[in-house]
């Protein structure tokens, strides 16, 4: 090496040459947030140094046997082609090995014997940058045209170039866990509400581009309350984050899955048709079902209802198939848990009903029927149950099982109920007038009626009204009584208080239907001052049973203490009658005494 070689150059101008360029870098990749651009941008500005000929990075797994330059910068960069760190014993090799296993910088001069000696370059540099072994490891080679280069402007120099690059990496490392964060649940890890939400949009555009259909399964933990109230809300976390793994084992490696809700969930299946999707929807469910879920108390095992919704058929934006998939999903509620329905079946039927239904609402066509209430013990009557029918225009009578559903899932239940109590107070004073006596009229309110409080504050005037005239009972002794379910009032036990406190202030009585379907009914009991408790119809089908009769006379017995009366529903026959009557059921109400009648005018 001449001295003439090592003489050289203008290190003071090459400081500051350098300087400029770390001061470019920095504003360069300030807003970066991908970390192979941010190493790029290094190997851009600091080949600005007429000296340094060649600069090079690589990213991920740094040995001599895989390393490949991905970024190439500089007027040297053709010896890239000749280079090959495998195969070479060189300076640089040994100076990458040696800078990589001490994780630091290591400067070298080039051998006459090497390759890159025949392209010009006289001096190596190797800084390796990120953490050793990290998820961002990388490295940046530099090549320059005079030997002893690196140390003669002072190895701190690119040390400060690299300093650089790892802040900045450590940058990118924090935006990607932000972003992470803001799209996924904590909980379960998957993706959020956001973070889903952002995937069907995406996948709806991406749909309408390719002309392709896609599919959004909606579900929904059955009965996951009773999990949290029996066990805690801790093991309700476990079973929610059971149900996400068993989720994922069934879910292609294409689908998105993400947490919409409390323990709501949506999975996005691309490119998937209906049909594809109710396979794999059913699939998801059984699987749900067979799953044992271990818990502090033992072995738990939880269903889900599906609602399957596709892109075109269902809805042409994310919001209609949000609501198809919703209505599909209620209706697998409604129609017995654990189970998947398809929006397509679901909306046809709703929409045919639900436009009969609003044509018999303006037509008056929604009348009631009342079923009779006997007491077990005399056998008289003592009150009636108003019961909602349609009559269609050729005159055929619909039974309310039929139009409820859609009457819910349209919004049109409130005005079904309100139609059906006000002609159910007529009633109650014609009967009065004719002479009946005092009886209890039992009527359904819905929890969307309660919720339209200027249709209660009107009820309630008419009911006033009519009382006034009647004049007959006390407030303690009024003859209205307000059915509610579990099903109907899903809100918390407050909300539900809160909205029938305008009728038992008036005086209404209340009683608590489907007593022993659900779960929260004894907390209903507790906390609801409740008159009546009417005993589920499936409990009172499987009397003969052995359990079941020990269940119902649970319940009566329950009722005694509490003063409250008791009313068994779906009696046929009068095994079942007499049966109910030794358990010392107090009032009845069934085919057996009489189908709900309809009174024409
Ligand atoms: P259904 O079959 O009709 O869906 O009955 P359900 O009891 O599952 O339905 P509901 O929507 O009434 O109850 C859901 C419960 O889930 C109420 C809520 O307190 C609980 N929940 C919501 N988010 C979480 C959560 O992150 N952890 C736990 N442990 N419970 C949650
Ligand atoms: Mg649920
Ligand atoms: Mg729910």
């Amino acid at each position: 090496m001449s001295m003439e070689e090592h003489k050289i150059f203008d290190i003071v101008n090459e400081r500051y040459i350098l300087s400029q360029a770390l001061l470019k870098a920095m504003a360069g990749i300030a807003r970066n947030t991908e970390p192979e651009i941010v190493l790029q941008a290094i190997c851009d500005s600091i080949t600005s140094s007429k000296h340094i000929k060649l600069a090079w990075m690589a990213m991920g797994e740094l040995s001599p046997e895989t390393i490949h330059p991905e970024y190439i910068v500089g007027p040297a960069a053709d010896y890239i082609d000749q280079f090959n760190m495998q195969h070479q014993s060189t300076t640089e090799q040994a100076t990458f090995n040696q800078s990589i296993r001490i994780w630091n910088t290591i400067t070298a001069n080039i051998h006459q014997s090497d390759k890159a000696y025949a392209s010009g370059l006289r001096s190596v540099i190797s800084l390796p940058v990120g953490q050793k072994n990290g998820m961002l490891a990388g490295i940046i080679m530099l090549y320059s045209d005079k030997p002893a280069y690196f140390e003669q402007v002072g190895t701190s120099f690119f040390s400060a170039f690299i300093h650089l690059a790892n802040s900045s990496l450590d940058q990118c490392t924090l935006l990607s866990e932000l972003t992470h964060l803001a799209s996924h649940d904590l909980l379960t890890g998957i993706l959020n509400r956001r973070g889903i939400q952002e995937c069907m949009e995406r996948e709806l555009s991406r749909s309408i581009r390719n002309k392709q259909a896609f599919s959004i399964v909606l579900f929904d933990v059955d009965r996951f309350k009773l999990v949290n109230d029996l066990l805690g809300h801790k093991e309700g976390d476990s079973v929610l984050k059971a149900v996400t793994d068993a989720i994922e084992q069934i879910m292609r490696i294409e689908d998105y899955f993400g947490r919409w809700g409390g323990e709501e969930f949506i999975c996005v299946m691309p490119e998937s048709n209906h049909k594809n999707a109710m396979q794999i929807a059913d699939r998801m469910r059984q699987h749900i079902t067979e799953t044992h879920i271990q818990s502090a108390s033992g072995t738990l095992n939880v269903t889900a209802s599906f609602g399957v919704a596709s892109y075109p058929e269902d809805g042409d934006n994310i919001d209609k198939l949000i609501a198809s998939a919703d209505a599909a999903l209620y209706q697998a509620k409604r129609t017995g848990r654990d189970k998947v329905i398809s929006a397509n079946a679901v909306q046809q039927g709703i929409y045919n009903i639900g436009n009969e239904l609003d044509t018999a609402l303006r037509e008056d066509r929604i009348i009631p029927a009342y079923q009779k209430i006997i007491d077990l013990q005399t056998g008289k009557k003592v009150g009636e149950e108003t019961l909602a029918r349609l009559i269609t225009p050729n005159g055929h009578l619909i039974q309310a099982e039929h139009f409820i559903d859609a009457a819910h899932q349209l919004q049109l239940l409130h005005k079904v109920d309100r139609n059906i109590i006000l002609q159910s107070f007529s009633h109650c004073v014609s009967s009065l007038q004719s002479g009946n006596g005092h009886m209890n009229h039992f009527i359904n309110i819905s929890a969307d009626l309660l919720r339209h409080r200027e249709l209660v504050d009107d009820m309630l005037t008419t009911a006033k009204k009519h009382c006034q005239n009647c004049d007959e009972f006390s407030e303690i002794n009024r003859p209205m009584v307000i059915e509610i379910t579990e099903r109907e009032l899903l809100t918390d036990i407050n909300t539900a208080l809160e909205l029938l406190t305008p009728f038992i202030d008036f005086g209404f009585k209340l009683a608590l239907d489907d007593f022993g379907s659900g779960y929260s009914s004894y907390k209903y009991l507790a906390d609801l001052p409740i008159n009546f408790i009417k005993i589920d119809g499936n409990l009172i089908k499987r009397i003969r049973e052995p359990k079941i009769h020990a269940i119902v006379q649970g319940i009566q017995d329950t009722a005694n203490q509490m003063k409250i009366t008791t009313l068994a529903e779906y009696i046929e026959n009068e095994e079942t009658e007499s049966i109910l009557k030794d358990i010392g059921i107090d009032w009845g109400q069934g085919y057996f005494y009489g189908k709900p009648e309809v009174h024409y005018h």
